[in-house]
């Protein structure tokens, strides 16, 4: 099944973590550990069959590698999945299951949250674990990764603002957010304060009429948002929002989100290029996160140091779309070749 997936993409290791008493169903992808151990979150989600399951621990843990690998961090890419309902499943038992499964693994896999996931359950398998980063009470607990991520995403959609049209100003510029979790809201907040026009969108109504409430936003359904007129769209749910369809309805120049995944499929950064809209690699503009969780794994942790590094980001991300430009690539296609470049420099120095 594995070795056969679209997305197994050479993986190193797949591990199936199960366990009756508790109903644990897990997958934890282990992609490439070229620069260190794997380093990547945990998501909790109720999936349709366990080849979605499998698939989304795949790409997820791929994506991690190549993240891990850009922000210039020396760890390596994996992820995990949970199968379950995140609002019904959550158990001491299957926490404690979950962290004998970490602890199998015995350090090739650092674990955090991810969507379905909190800082209570990160704490709860860290009683269990010590492959498990994003604690609120351990030595060098660095807590929730919201805040950075959205902060990094914040300066992120604003580099690529100045890269598409040459200035920073986000006044009255009409950004689209999709998804008002914990990162959403938080760069919806952001976005209102310097004076952007929101347009939101969640499957969660109460979010959108609070969002409504709070910044003055227009509320749109998901379905909808895509083809509302906008300057910037920001995927801050979850993947797979960037399809054909989406593209050819999409009237953004420009798109910066927090998502993991959002191009559908490879070949739809060309797409983006072609009709001219600035593509910031989901990867590249989300990895404030990990970049926090991965002071914690670290053992290292400091806040106003993570915050130093999360504002590189946009460094990062200018010196792709300058790259994008001059070689007339698409910018995750760059992305991608930056971070291979140092995953196989890592290699021939080992
Ligand atoms: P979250 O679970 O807190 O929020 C997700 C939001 O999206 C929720 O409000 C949910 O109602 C909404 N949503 C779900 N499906 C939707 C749909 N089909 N249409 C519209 N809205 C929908 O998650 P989060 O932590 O804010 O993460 C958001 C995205 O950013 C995820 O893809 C995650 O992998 C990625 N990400 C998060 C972090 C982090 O620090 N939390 C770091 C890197 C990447």
């Amino acid at each position: 099944m594995c070795f056969d997936h679209v997305d197994f993409d050479a993986h190193e290791h797949v591990a199936i973590a199960h366990d009756d008493a508790s109903g644990l169903k897990a997958i934890i992808a282990v992609h490439d550990t070229r620069l260190g151990p794997a380093l990547g979150g945990t998501r909790f989600w109720r999936y349709d069959d366990t080849d979605a399951a499998i698939g989304d621990a795949l790409r997820l843990s791929r994506g991690m590698t190549y993240k891990n690998a850009v922000v210039g961090l020396n760890w390596g890419g994996g992820k995990a999945v949970i199968v379950g309902d995140p609002k019904q499943d959550k158990s001491p038992a299957l926490w404690r299951a979950y962290g004998e499964a970490l602890n199998r693994l015995g350090g090739l896999f650092v674990t955090g949250e991810d969507v379905g996931m909190t800082v209570a359950d990160v704490d709860a398998v860290r009683r269990h674990s010590p492959y498990i980063a994003g604690s609120s009470s351990c030595a060098a607990a660095s807590g929730d990764p919201s805040p950075f991520t959205a902060e990094g995403v914040f300066l992120g959609l604003i580099a690529t603002v100045k890269a598409a049209l040459g200035g920073s100003d986000l006044t009255g510029l009409r950004v689209g957010v999709l998804g008002l979790g914990s990162v959403g809201w938080k760069l919806a907040d952001k976005l209102h304060r310097a004076g952007a026009r929101l347009i939101v969108a969640d499957v969660d109504a109460d979010k959108t009429k609070r969002a409504a409430d709070a910044f003055g936003a227009a509320v749109a359904t998901p379905a909808a948002l895509i083809g509302c007129e906008m300057d910037v769209f920001s995927p801050c749910a979850l993947g797979g929002t960037l399809d054909e369809r989406a593209v050819d309805s999409l009237k953004a120049f420009a798109i910066a989100g927090a998502a993991n995944n959002q191009l559908a499929t490879p070949d739809i950064d060309a797409a983006l290029a072609q009709r001219g809209i600035l593509y910031a690699p989901d990867y590249v503009v989300n990895a404030g996160g990990v970049v926090n969780v991965a002071a914690e794994a670290e053992g290292d942790y400091d806040a106003d140091t993570v915050m130093i590094s999360v504002r590189r980001i946009p460094d990062t991300l200018t010196a792709i779309f300058n790259r994008a430009k001059a070689t007339n690539r698409p910018t995750s296609e760059v992305a991608d070749a930056i971070a291979r470049e140092r995953l196989e420099a890592a290699q021939q120095a080992a």
